[in-house]
């Protein structure tokens, strides 16, 4: 058997086994064998993480310190993420399964996102409000004053990510976090302990303060909570499923801690009669097929007229059929394994669903050949919005096609869902786009294309998809306090 790759957790500048000294393995999906062993990290060092970050916050050092200094130490980690980036994408296809084309991308991005997070550390000031008081009333004096504002980094915040896409899902928050002048305890998923590991090398290289930066590990759900619970946490700002995200805002209520939520979807693409077919099916396909269709984002529900019904599903068949499925770290490789057994086991059982359902599984299914945790794209017809594969997120290659005769049913059914993460129009009229993109009650809608993101917009959901935005300004007011000084003129 091969060597495993062996870490440790990263607690106040320090490299140490977890308390109890247990570790629990990770699983390459690819092979279905472990390759990693990371610390099963436990109360007592979520105890100490939480202190380092608490004592790093309230030093004299952070707290002083100039934004140019934290954006320097920005530029200094995204400089590494430059050169380190390759190395920890091939680390995370192995940790999840995810394409090694999209891997290397994503960590490319991800130096320019903290290059931007750095350029935004000094420009987070506040405004000057002139007489604010109503005019004096008679025998009280009220002298005039003026009131201005500071913006103030919000504390110690958990950053707890899912398994997706891990690496680049921690940098979302770190970036803005460490530019607001926050500390951070990072808990990556049980499924991908990895990156958030090989982010904190980095973070030890570039001479971050000991204490700004920690990271717990731990394949016992339980961890989070632990962290969330903690009362010396300040902030949540959490990515993962609407049911964790659920509890986390349940726990945080206790002593009011500030939480943002980036959470699961069911997405729609609306394809209408007028749209270009070869654009709508490259956009679907993106929208679904994309990372096995383990996206938050994922254009689960393939909204389509029922003029171009059967030419548009014939092509989109036809599309899915030839795509390319292996090895994830084959760059000629276009869909990988799901990325973990248990995600695996979910994505198979609505296959079943669907069936039982009465929908029509057209193509797909499980892989024959391949032995790690393949599910090829799969496209089911028959689908009404009633059904639960309509509604519940499966987070897989699963595109559920369902009919519409009207632009105002397209919109009902997308809008008719729990969720609100995202959506996509295809057509060829500007009016009907931006009518129709004005009326899903999404935080992201896509015209004519599917699945850009980035971190200088704002992504984030309405409804059960989430609470507050990344990227962006918006994503920086999620890291900031705002503070009303008053001071008499007279
Ligand atoms: P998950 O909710 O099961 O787990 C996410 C993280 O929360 C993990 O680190 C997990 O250990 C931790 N956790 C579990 N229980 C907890 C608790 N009670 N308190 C605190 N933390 C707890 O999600 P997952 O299966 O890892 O990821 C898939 C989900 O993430 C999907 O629903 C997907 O849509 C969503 N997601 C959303 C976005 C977005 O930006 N909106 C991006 C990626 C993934």
């Amino acid at each position: 058997m091969a060597v495993l790759r062996t870490y440790q957790q990263y607690i106040d500048g320090k490299w140490t086994d977890a308390v109890s000294g247990a570790t629990f393995e990770s699983e390459n999906p690819t092979f279905r064998e472990p390759w990693a062993v990371a610390p099963d990290s436990g109360k007592e060092d979520i105890d100490l993480a939480v202190a380092a970050a608490r004592r790093a916050f309230e030093s004299e050092e952070w707290r002083t310190s100039l934004p140019q200094y934290r954006a320097r130490l920005l530029r200094r980690l995204a400089a590494l993420v430059e050169k380190y980036g390759p190395d920890i994408a091939e680390i995370e296809t192995q940790d999840n399964g995810k394409l090694i084309t999209e891997q290397r991308l994503q960590w490319m991005l991800a130096a320019e996102l903290l290059y931007y997070w750095a350029g935004m550390a000094d420009k987070i000031d506040g405004r000057m409000i002139a007489a604010p008081l109503p005019l004096p009333v008679k025998n009280l004096p009220i002298p005039e004053s003026f009131v201005y504002t500071r913006r103030e980094p919000v504390g110690v915040v958990a950053a707890i990510t899912p398994w997706n896409s891990p690496g680049g899902q921690l940098l979302y928050k770190l970036g803005p976090a460490i530019a607001a002048g926050c500390t951070i305890v990072a808990k990556p998923s049980e499924h991908t302990p990895a990156s958030a590991l090989e982010i904190a090398k980095l973070v030890d290289k570039a001479e971050f303060p000991a204490g700004v930066f920690n990271v717990v590990t731990s394949q016992d759900r339980e961890a989070g909570a632990a962290l969330v619970a903690h009362p010396d946490v300040h902030k949540v700002s959490f990515t993962g499923s609407t049911a964790t995200g659920k509890a986390i805002v349940r726990a945080a209520a206790d002593n009011m801690k500030r939480v943002t939520c980036e959470l699961g979807g069911k997405s729609a693409s609306l394809v209408f009669d007028d749209a270009d077919i070869p654009t709508a099916v490259k956009g679907v396909m993106a929208g679904i097929f994309a990372a096995a269709g383990q996206t938050c984002m994922a254009g689960s529900r393939v909204l389509v007229h029922e003029d171009i019904h059967d030419s548009f599903v014939a092509a989109l068949a036809d599309a899915a059929q030839s795509m390319v499925i292996g090895d994830p770290i084959d760059p000629a490789t276009q869909m990988g394994p799901i990325s973990n057994r248990q995600n695996y086991e979910k994505v198979m059982g609505y296959l079943e669903v669907a069936e039982d359902e009465g929908a029509r599984i057209l193509c797909g299914g499980p892989h024959e050949t391949l032995g790690g945790y393949y599910i090829k794209p799969t496209i089911v017809t028959n689908v009404t919005n009633s059904m639960r594969i309509a509604r519940e997120e499966i987070f897989g290659p699963v595109a559920s096609i369902i009919r519409f005769n009207s632009e105002e049913e397209a919109i009902a059914i997308a809008n008719d869902t729990e969720y609100g993460l995202g959506g996509a129009v295809f057509t060829q009229s500007i009016a009907r786009a931006h009518r129709v993109a004005h009326r899903l009650r999404t935080g992201s809608v896509w015209i004519n294309t599917y699945r850009l993101v980035t971190h200088m917009a704002p992504f984030g959901g309405y409804k059960e998809s989430g609470w507050g935005r990344e990227g962006s300004l918006e994503g920086l007011d999620a890291f900031l306090e705002t503070k009303a000084v008053w001071t008499p003129v007279e």
